[in-house]
């Protein structure tokens, strides 16, 4: 890529500050739940119409939307943007606060998909230059619902292929302005679990006569932990929490039901196969000696971990580098455990790889993490350079695949 193209996308990105905060903004105001994003679905139609995207398509994916930037050559590399918000209830006093009680874009998806559109509008902007197309991916559904599959069901992945395709998170453990790259492992595996512990129930003075299911939960409970902690190569990087515990009926009536409901995550195959076997043979063990019985269920199509492919993450770094500076370039040391959906692209044989917009700002007052009802960002600031960082990499991918 000539550096003046480069230099070209930032300038463009930096002229694009007001609408790309305007964007934003709007969608913060009314977030949507996942593959219930209707109205963010319209609104990014019609904003791509408006950038003079005559390719828009909806309905991929259900609430998905595509658009097409047509390039001079016959290939085509791919950008995605997640839209969905999540079920919590904002705590800011910002006016452009969510208007919709319960729900908030607290993962930043807003900025996402508002990154994408200035990325498509640098990016049509000197179509008669690209030396191919690209594919403008606005996917539903990430928190949970899988949307990515959706997608991929509904053929985005073709006509035309997609030779590579990458996506930005925005990272509030990275400075506002500097961009993360992330090798290898970026994100776990990640199945819901949910666990019943069945026992009998009696009277309270006489558990001889039941089997106390909250007794016989606590143990299993300690004894995952423990198992994780002392059996397992601590080496493979896994965990397993359980976000609700549930069970008996009143103060004096032994518990004859207990359920545990949560989430494993796991980067390594090997931590997971070793989970998973505790889980359904040991545990059982455990739990039917005490007199109880067990029930195991582990999601059956939970996220695989998220695995960037080195190629994509070196046309990240390389545009990153020259458009912002390598002091603006910080490699993510570690992997995290969270889950996302991104990485059903790679897994379906796409080159893939996602990277991070810094967004923590302490000056400002913006260092609340992600799923929390105090999220924000200084927009107005980071989303040029997520737009110009799409818009570079997307040429950079055309020219590299
Ligand atoms: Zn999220
Ligand atoms: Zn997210």
């Amino acid at each position: 890529m000539r550096r003046s193209t480069t230099a070209g996308i930032l300038a463009h990105a930096m002229r694009l500050k007001p609408r790309l905060g305007a964007w934003r903004r709007h969608l913060h105001m009314y977030p949507e739940p996942s593959m219930r994003e209707d109205e963010t679905a319209a609104f990014v139609a019609e904003r791509l119409r408006e950038i003079g995207i005559d390719k828009v398509t909806p309905g991929v994916g259900q609430t998905g939307v595509v658009g097409l930037i047509r390039g001079r050559r016959a290939k085509t590399v791919g950008l995605r943007a997640d839209m969905d918000a999540l079920e919590l209830e904002e705590e800011s006093a910002a006016p452009y606060r969510s208007r919709r009680p319960g729900l908030m874009h607290a993962c930043g998806h807003d900025a996402h998909v508002a990154c994408l559109l200035g990325a498509a509008a640098i990016l049509q902007e000197i179509n008669d230059r690209l030396p191919g197309g690209v594919k403008l991916i606005f996917q539903p559904g990430e928190e949970g619902s899988a949307g990515a599959r959706f997608m991929i069901g509904d053929g985005v992945l073709e006509r035309p292929k997609l030779r590579a395709i990458a996506a930005l998170h925005v990272a509030m453990d990275t400075d506002a302005g500097k961009i993360g790259i992330r090798r290898g492992y970026d994100t776990a595996r990640a199945e819901d679990l949910r666990i019943v512990i069945r026992g009998k129930t009696a009277h309270a003075a006489r558990p001889d006569q039941g089997v106390d299911a909250i007794a016989v939960a606590s143990q299993a409970l300690i004894a995952i932990q423990q198992f994780i902690a002392r059996h397992t190569n601590l080496v493979d990087r896994k965990l397993v929490t359980f976000g609700i515990i549930r069970g008996g009926t009143r103060a004096n009536v032994l518990a004859d039901e207990v359920e545990l409901i949560g989430t494993m995550r796991s980067l390594e195959p090997e931590g997971r196969t070793a989970m998973v076997g505790f889980l359904k043979r040991d545990l059982r063990r455990l739990v039917g000696a005490m007199g109880a019985r067990l029930r195991v269920e582990i999601e059956k199509d939970g996220y695989p971990p998220l695995l960037n492919d080195d190629r994509v993450v070196d046309v990240v770094e390389a545009a990153a580098k020259e458009m912002l500076g390598p002091g603006n370039v910080a490699e993510v040391p570690k992997p995290n455990l969270g889950g996302e959906d991104f990485s059903f692209f790679g897994l379906a044989g796409i080159p893939a790889a996602m990277f991070r917009l810094g967004i923590r700002d302490a000056k400002k007052g913006f260092t609340s993490p992600g799923h929390s009802s105090t999220f924000d960002m200084d927009d107005r600031r980071v989303l040029p350079i997520g737009a110009a960082m799409m818009a570079a990499t997307a040429v950079r991918m055309l020219e590299e695949f």
